[in-house]
């Protein structure tokens, strides 16, 4: 398929080299994967970048223009990118500096072999926690083990052997930033980079740290209790700041988030501060009317007077008697169910024919369980 360079570029096809360098540029830095996070970014980039190399070069624009594409053998009589049309005309340098030092390097963002990176922030680590809705409801005190990476004891950090100090980087004599000219279609960049061997510092381990394998951090498994406050909510995320992984090189330590997820309960559904169940009635006790127990959070029951002649799936409100937080005070909502006996003697029976007879039996159509649900709520 041909690929739409002008359009990659947003230039139209008879763009100067000028509009294109100008494109170019613009897009390159919006698109670098340092500075734009959005998961497309790199690939963006790379469009970006190979658009610029053909459309920057005159000749294999030619080609492109003529053939849809440059990818053919002996086309213009050039292996890969040749730039020198655009070099001779290179009338500008510009600095982007840490922006573009491994832009045109390659290996975005890896470190290079036996490099040392300055001092950068710890991870943030993530913790999936499984509480009970009693725990939740009540607050609880919870104890996890986190496996991280922590300063090695025995380097201190640094990452050289003990006893061993650091020596004055070759590639940058102690500088730490190398200067770089490269050629590319639109002239010749000047950066400033940091040095890949010293990871800007300048220095390097002479002797690394057996433990640690010279990165200074070792992995640690650490016991870390959580107090949990009632009344929290499913999928709340706590952080316990300063938590998670150590930087390097001293840089600042991670947060550790314990992200909390409420296991369903066998009697209870939570809505906010509120929690509902439900409560089998007998017929005779719908009808009269009574004390029900019902079962609380806590583990204790509660005792619910209903009314005589209560419907089936009738709810009722118990004041205070949900779940607490700081921000409020929830109630019980208890669904009331009739059930019907699954055995009568034959003296029940009688009596129910007279009940009947007496127009006991008399259907008056009930509202459905659904407007119930709307009114009650
Ligand atoms: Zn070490
Ligand atoms: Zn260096």
């Amino acid at each position: 398929m041909t690929k739409d360079y002008y359009g990659t570029l947003g230039v139209n096809k008879t763009a100067s080299k000028e509009e294109i360098k100008k494109a170019y540029k613009k897009l390159a830095k919006k698109y670098h994967p340092d500075l734009n996070k959005s998961p497309d970014a790199e690939q963006k980039f790379k469009e970006v970048n190979e658009a610029a190399a053909v459309l920057g070069d005159e000749q294999k624009r030619q080609q492109y223009d003529q053939y849809g594409t440059t990818d053919f053998e002996g086309a213009g009589g050039t292996g890969g990118f040749d730039y020198s049309d655009f070099m001779r005309g290179a009338d500008f340098t510009f600095d982007f500096g840490d922006i573009f030092d491994q832009f045109f390097g390659g290996g975005l963002g890896r470190r290079a072999r036996g490099g040392r990176r300055g001092a950068s922030r710890g991870s943030d680590l993530l913790y999936n926690l499984e509480i009970t809705l009693e725990e939740a409801a009540f607050g609880v005190e919870k104890t996890i083990l986190v496996p991280r990476l922590e300063p090695c004891e025995k380097c201190q950090g640094s990452g050289a052997k003990e006893g061993s100090g650091m020596e004055t980087c070759d590639s940058c004599h102690g500088r730490g930033m190398l200067q770089q000219t490269r050629k590319t279609p639109f002239g010749i960049f000047a950066t400033t980079s940091t040095c890949r061997s010293c990871g800007g510092e300048g220095k390097i381990i002479k002797e690394p740290c057996e433990y640690c394998d010279s990165s200074g951090l070792v992995k640690q498994t650490r016991k870390i209790s959580i107090k949990i406050p009632p009344g929290i909510e499913n999928g709340t995320r706590l952080r316990n700041t300063g938590a998670g992984e150590a930087g390097e090189r001293g840089g600042p330590t991670g947060d550790l988030y314990i992200q909390l997820h409420i296991k369903p309960h066998e009697l209870f559904e939570r809505h906010d501060h509120d929690l509902y169940t439900e409560v089998p009635i007998s017929f005779v006790q719908a009808c009269l009317g009574g004390d029900v127990k019902v079962p609380i959070l806590d583990g204790k029951q509660a005792t619910l007077a209903i009314p005589e002649t209560t419907q089936t799936n009738t709810i009722f409100r118990m004041k205070g008697k949900g779940i607490s937080s700081a921000y409020g005070h929830g109630d019980l909502m208890v669904r009331v169910v009739i059930q019907t006996p699954d055995k009568l003697t034959k003296q029940q029976k009688d009596l129910l024919r007279g009940f009947a007879k007496e127009g006991g039996d008399k259907i008056i159509p009930q509202k459905g369980f659904f407007s119930k649900l709307k009114e009650a709520f």
